[in-house]
């Protein structure tokens, strides 16, 4: 397993300021931490948590976290960051601001830009501009395809020699069996995480929503639900047969749930995200036809949606991604059949899930953090711990804060959110990432020095 910080971003190499969060609920399932406490971070590491105001630290900034739940910041291991070619809509800087403001300490960015991320070259240059620009750790996936045309492989070895996380040709699924089967015995050897965008073309054909009652109503085409869980089961296969592993990126029908649990339990290395919008929202949205709620692969049904809440409870989905797709304006407002597919996810993720399936009791809050940050194991990284000499990966959390999501704008460069509008409960208010505070909300106090 590897340290998160040990990804590219302006914090590294840095020593950061020593802190002292005064008073948090600090919440960490996994360690079995739930209780309030002064929160030490010394050298970017939590030296230790002490009974609440009783922490010094000689030149340490107190930052006053009464009324706030310190839990592991979030690792959201699906995120487009348009960088390079598509600058305009979102880039390494104002990607990972959005991932800070939304409580993440780490991401990683798919490699669907133009052009793809296919050569040494392209990860190296990324590499050095998030190690200029990003305000929290960045991690880049280069594809498994060369120019994400299908065929023939990247260099899979060279690849992970210069850096990349893993491997994706996310935006498009993996249509030969004979280059997936390939691929993954690549995997096995160079060791790095294929994620895969599942989803059978010749099914999709030209559908814009999912295929069902509310598509034949409005008279669109519509995507089946099997075009995804056929290509999770032969890519399961595939990954039993040669002894690999996958994971399988934004589940979204009951179906495709059925396929992982069933390989989990044949003991495939197969693991699985949801995302917010998806564990939210179905295509009752789609209705009234707007664009903002376009997405790949689309928002499903009522029964899709309770699968996809029950399988991040039992863990048959492991983590929650954003899949964080920002798109430029004129590209979302046309006709809903021509609009991009995609929506923004990074400032409104917890604050979604909170409101709409923590408040109500759907989940609970200590499922929910635990699956924000779950997909950093799935690409081998060390998983954002309270417990003391752990990185000090935190997001601070006011519960119950009301805000409309968007009204103060987006640090994203894009607006396409379908939240927006939405008003939420639950709001990131300081994000620390390995010690360094990567994001203060603006009607946050500042901290005192000691
Ligand atoms: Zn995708
Ligand atoms: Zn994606």
């Amino acid at each position: 397993m590897r340290a998160i910080s040990s990804l590219d971003w302006r914090g590294a190499g840095q020593r950061p300021r020593d802190l002292i969060l005064r008073e948090a609920s600090v919440l960490d399932p996994r360690a079995g931490i739930d209780a309030q406490h002064d929160i030490v971070i010394r050298d970017g590491r939590i030296a230790g948590l002490a009974s609440p105001g009783s922490a010094e630290l000689d030149g340490a900034e107190v930052i006053e976290a009464g009324g706030l739940t310190a839990v592991p910041a979030f690792f959201d291991p699906h995120v487009h960051l348009r960088t390079p070619g598509c600058e305009d809509k979102e880039d390494i800087e104002t990607g990972s601001r959005a991932a800070a403001a939304g409580g993440y300490c780490g991401i990683l960015a798919m490699a669907n830009t133009q052009p793809p991320v296919d050569t040494a070259g392209a990860i190296e240059s990324l590499r050095e501009r998030a190690a200029d620009d990003a305000c929290v750790p960045v991690g880049f996936l280069a594809t498994v395809t060369r120019g994400m045309k299908g065929d023939e492989l990247t260099d899979m070895a060279e690849l992970v020699d210069v850096g990349a996380i893993g491997f994706s040709d996310d935006g498009l699924p993996i249509r030969s069996a004979r280059v997936m089967r390939r691929a993954l015995q690549y995997q096995r050897m160079a060791g790095a995480q294929i994620a895969l965008h599942e989803e059978d073309p010749e099914l999709s054909g030209a559908g814009v929503m999912h295929e069902g009652e509310v598509s034949a109503l409005l008279g669109m085409e519509g995507v089946p639900s099997i075009s995804e869980s056929t290509m999770i089961a032969r890519d399961a296969a595939l990954a039993l047969y040669e002894d690999a592993r996958i994971h399988v990126q934004h589940l979204s029908a009951r179906e495709s749930i059925e396929v992982v649990a069933r390989a989990k339990d044949a003991g495939v290395q197969i693991t699985s995200e949801a995302t917010p919008h998806h564990l939210t929202l179905t295509d009752e949205a789609v209705r009234a036809l707007d664009s903002r709620f376009k997405m790949n692969p689309p928002l499903r049904t009522e029964d899709d949606r309770q699968a996809l809440i029950d399988a991040l409870r039992s863990g048959i989905v492991d983590c929650i991604a954003t899949d964080h797709a920002p798109h430029a304006a004129e590209e979302k407002e046309v006709p809903f059949e021509q609009a991009a597919m995609g929506v923004m996810g990074l400032e409104t993720a917890f604050a979604v899930i909170h409101t709409d399936l923590i408040v109500p009791g759907i989940l609970d809050l200590g499922i929910v953090i635990d699956r924000m940050s779950a997909g950093a194991i799935a690409f081998g990284f060390e998983l954002p711990s309270m417990s003391p000499d752990s990185e000090a990966h935190i997001a601070l959390l006011d519960l119950d804060a009301e805000w409309e999501a968007g009204a103060d704008g987006w640090e994203s460069r894009s607006h396409n959110s379908c939240f927006a509008g939405r008003k939420l409960r639950g709001r990131c208010q300081v994000t620390i990432a390995a010690g360094h505070v990567a994001f203060r909300q603006r009607s946050f106090a500042l901290g005192v020095a000691t």
